[in-house]
Formats: C-alpha cells, structure tokens, sequence
C-alpha cells in the first residue's frame, strides 16, 4: 500500500516533537510516587505476580479485619513466592497475622491500595472532585468527571446513580462555572462550550440492562436519563455516554439516537458517545451513527477511543463460542484508529471529533491530518484519562491543544474494578506507555505506521492468520468482570 506521504511525513514530525518535549524523569526517589512506580515495575516484570496482585486488589476492599487480609496476602502471594524480591519473600515469611504487627501490616496495605487508586481516582465526594478540577484548570486542562460504578444490581442502586449525577451535575457547575475563564479550555472554533462536562455509564441507570430486549432496556433508561439531560442542559453542561462492553454497545447507540431524536433534546450538541476503535463493526457504526446526526440536524461529538475491554471480549467470545468482535492484534486496533481518525474529520460537520489515546503516535496522526485540512484551532479535542500520561497532557497544552481529563470520582469498594482496568492497561505488554515510559523503546520505533507494522507482520507469518493465546491478564479481566 502507498502511503500518503504528506500525511506521514508531518505525524512524524508532530510525534518527534512531543517526544522531545516530554519530561521523561520519572519521581524523585524514595517518594510515594516513586514507590507507586516500584510496586507496578514489580507486575509488569512476571505476569503471574501481577495477575495475583490484581486479584488481590480486587479481593482487597471485602476485606474487612486485618487477620483476613493479611491471610489472603499471605495465600495470594504465597502462590508466587519464588518470584518475588527476596526482601517481599523475607516479609512474606515473616509475616504474622495477629497482634500489632499484623495491624500495622493490613494498614500499610489498605494504605498503598487507596494511594494507588488515588493514582487514577480524583477523590470520593464531589468537594475532592472539585479540587481535582481546579487543579486540572490551573494546568490549563479541561475535565470531564465520571461516577465510579459499573453493572448496577439493583434498581435502588440504578437509582441512586441517577441521583449522583444530578448532584454531581449541580455541585460541579456551581463551583466551576465561578472559576475564571480559559480560553485555551473554554472555547472551540466556534464559541464558547461547556466547562462542566460529565460522562455516563448508561448500564448504571437500569439493573436490567439488557441487550435482548433494548426497546424495554432503552424506555426504562430513557426516563432515567431525562432529567440527568435537563438538568446538564439547563446548567450548560456537556453529556458524554461512554461505551461500555460489547454486548451493550447496539442498545447504548439506540439509546443515544432515541433520547437525542426526543424534540427537547434533537437541536442540543453540547452531548457526545464514545466509539471503540478496536471493534470491527467501528466503521459501520460511524457510518450509520453520521447519516443519523445529518437527520438530526445538529452535531454531536464522539470520543473516538480503541477500548478498554478487549481481554474480556476475546475471552468471552472464545467461551461461547462466538466470533470474536475485536481486532487480534495491536496494529490492527492501532491502524483502525487511524482510519476513524479521518472518517471523523472528514465527516466533522456531523460528528465533531475528540481523540482519547495516550499514543503519541495515534494523536500525532490526528493533529497532521487536522492540520492537512487546515482545521482552525479548537475544531478537535483531545482526551486522557486521569493519572496516566502526564507528561503528554502537559506538552500537548503547550502545543494549544484542548485536552480534556477523563476524571473519575466515587468511593473505592466500587471503584476497584476500575482501578483493576486502569491496572491491567497500564501494565499490559503492548500498551503504548509501558513501552514508552518504562521500557524506552525508541520514538523511532513507536511513531512507526500501524498499516506499515502489519505488512511486515503479514510477510513474517507468510499471511498465516496468528492466533492469540489468552494471557494471565486476560484471565484475571475475566474475572474481574465475573
Ligand atoms: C478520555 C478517555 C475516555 C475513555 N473512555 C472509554 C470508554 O468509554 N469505553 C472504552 O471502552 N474505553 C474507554 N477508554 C479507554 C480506551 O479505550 C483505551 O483502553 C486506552 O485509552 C488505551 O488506549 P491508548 O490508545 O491510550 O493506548 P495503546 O497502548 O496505544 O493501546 C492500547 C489499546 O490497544 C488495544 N489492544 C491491545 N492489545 C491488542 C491486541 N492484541 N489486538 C487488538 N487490539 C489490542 C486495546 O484497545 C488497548 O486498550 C477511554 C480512554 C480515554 C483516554
């Protein structure tokens, strides 16, 4: 295939730049931070351990005696014993379960959970989630704040969700919409946007979100999601509907064309969905998701992500025997973003485009081709989540970028399997941070063209199909979704 040498030639110039700018030196050491990074370079360096470590954090906030957690750290890592450093073998040995001693060990423990969930999670109560976004503010970021808690049980839980948003939605827009203005966040090309911006799980609004009866999962989350609409709208703040796993994804698109075809809803654009890039059906569902907004008659933005599932997917899929929904490999996902990357900006006028990765090389394609069409500064967005990628975030508001924080706030029982999702994609072999921050493989090898990646990959398995052997994290995903 020939590429499209303008296109390449200025993503590789863009990528360069913000690999020289970013600051690559990582904490000072002996400090929190830099125990943080420890405990995670330790799960990166044997899957096993990581997988015990994941399971462990996710057991963690059942837990409710310093025996009982000091027994399962004992059990879990015990199992893994001879791969730890000798001084975690020594601990592991001496450790007792009663007394001050194991006390003061299950609070050491409870302690590095909550600082590593602290990491990705901005606080507990909307007080914290607001200091949160005053900070972000003063670096020049905006913010779009999440609700922790997947897989609602019960209705009063479905409920009570709905009544957080609303908080939330009031709580935040009282205090941020009396902070001072910042051009750089607070306007796209063409006018002012909404400072507040929130992003929805709809499987939090219904307990029996369920894709085999999406008119009667869709109306039942629809009277939910009305007065969460109301009021975003009467405080001017944005609505995000983030894309959860695949199974849900054709309702939560009904959904979101539903809702937003309603007469009070059908002339708003200050509301957007997320896509996941690594699905096969990615194309289509753009396809079908611009003739629907075209009909509408006003935009809506889509945060073009590659996914956070995709362990679970392909294990699923596998059990049930059903085709596997996710692209196999790396490149595959990572050339797919690609191409959406410029189906939304070429369909811009319907589908206003936000590009949510850490990959320098993905954002780098995006801001070429952005500049090849000679888009006016604000016209894209792009997005981070919370605790990751810093040092990008930072350069890329020095380059005049609009980037938005995916911010998560909520007690920590319920946010563990986020925690556990953040864990696994950070510490994955093929993350693109891991291979960058941790590993430092070169620029010159991260920048390279997904599309190029794959030819070489199609001459190296003589066009052989590779199959993909389910990993410990894909397990341990599993499981988490169990
Ligand atoms: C602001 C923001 C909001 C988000 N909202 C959502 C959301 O609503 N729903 C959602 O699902 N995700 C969401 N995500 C997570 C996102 O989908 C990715 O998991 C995450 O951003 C990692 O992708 P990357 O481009 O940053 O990193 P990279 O390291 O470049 O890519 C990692 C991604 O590649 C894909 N991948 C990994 N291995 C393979 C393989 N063998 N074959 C094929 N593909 C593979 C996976 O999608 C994996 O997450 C969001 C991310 C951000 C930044």
């Amino acid at each position: 295939m020939v590429f499209d040498a303008a296109v390449e030639e200025l993503t590789q110039r863009i990528g360069k730049e913000i690999f020289a700018r970013v600051d690559n030196t990582g904490p000072f050491p002996f400090s929190p931070a830099w125990w943080d990074d420890r405990i995670m370079d330790l799960s990166m360096r044997d899957e096993a351990v990581k997988l015990q470590m994941f399971r462990f954090t996710d057991v963690l906030p059942q837990l409710e005696t310093p025996a009982a957690i000091v027994q399962h750290l004992r059990e879990y890592f015990g199992e893994v014993r001879d791969r730890l450093p000798w001084l975690a073998r020594l601990g592991l040995r001496l450790l007792p379960t009663h007394g001050p001693l194991g006390a003061a060990m299950a609070e050491v423990t409870r302690w590095s959970a909550r600082r590593l969930a602290r990491k990705f999670i901005a606080g507990s109560n909307i007080p914290e989630a607001v200091e949160a976004v005053r900070r972000m503010r003063a670096r020049s970021l905006a913010f779009t704040v999440d609700l922790l808690g997947e897989a609602t049980i019960t209705e009063v839980e479905a409920e009570q969700a709905q009544a957080e948003y609303l908080q939330l939605i009031s709580g935040l827009s009282e205090a941020v919409n009396a902070m001072p203005v910042n051009r750089l966040i607070d306007f796209d090309d063409a006018g002012p946007i909404s400072r507040v911006n929130i992003s929805v799980k709809l499987s939090a609004l219904y307990s029996q979100f369920d894709p085999i009866d999406p008119d009667g999962t869709s109306r039942i989350v629809r009277s939910r999601l009305r007065p969460i609409l109301r009021a975003a709208r009467q405080a001017n703040a944005f609505v995000n509907f983030d894309m959860e796993q695949y199974s849900f994804k054709d309702t939560t698109l009904q959904i979101f064309e539903e809702i937003l075809s309603e007469p009070e809803f059908r002339d708003w654009s200050q509301v957007g969905i997320a896509i996941q890039a690594y699905l096969r059906d990615c194309g289509a569902d753009l396809v079908r998701l611009r003739d629907w907004a075209a009909r509408r008659g006003t935009p809506v933005w889509v945060r073009l992500v590659k996914g956070a599932y995709w362990d679970y997917e392909t294990i699923m899929a596998k059990q049930l025997g059903w085709p596997i929904p996710v692209w196999s490999h790396k490149w595959e996902s990572d050339a797919a973003y690609e191409r959406h990357t410029v189906f939304l900006l070429e369909n811009r006028q319907h589908l206003k485009p936000a590009f949510a990765s850490h990959n320098i090389r993905s954002l780098a394609h995006a801001l070429a081709r952005a500049k090849l069409l000679h888009l006016p500064p604000g016209a894209i967005e792009i997005q981070m989540l919370y605790g990751m990628a810093d040092p990008i975030k930072d350069v890329l508001v020095r380059m005049k970028q609009r980037v938005r924080v995916y911010t998560p706030y909520g007690e920590l029982l319920p946010g563990m399997a986020y925690l556990v999702r953040r864990l696994l994609e950070n510490t994955a072999n093929e993350s693109f941070l891991r291979a960058s921050f941790t590993e430092h493989v070169p620029a010159e090898q991260l920048l390279r063209n997904p599309v190029e990646l794959g030819q070489h990959h199609r001459v190296a398995t003589n066009g052989a199909v590779v199959s993909i052997a389910p990993t410990d994290s894909a397990r341990s995903r599993a499981e988490v979704h169990a």
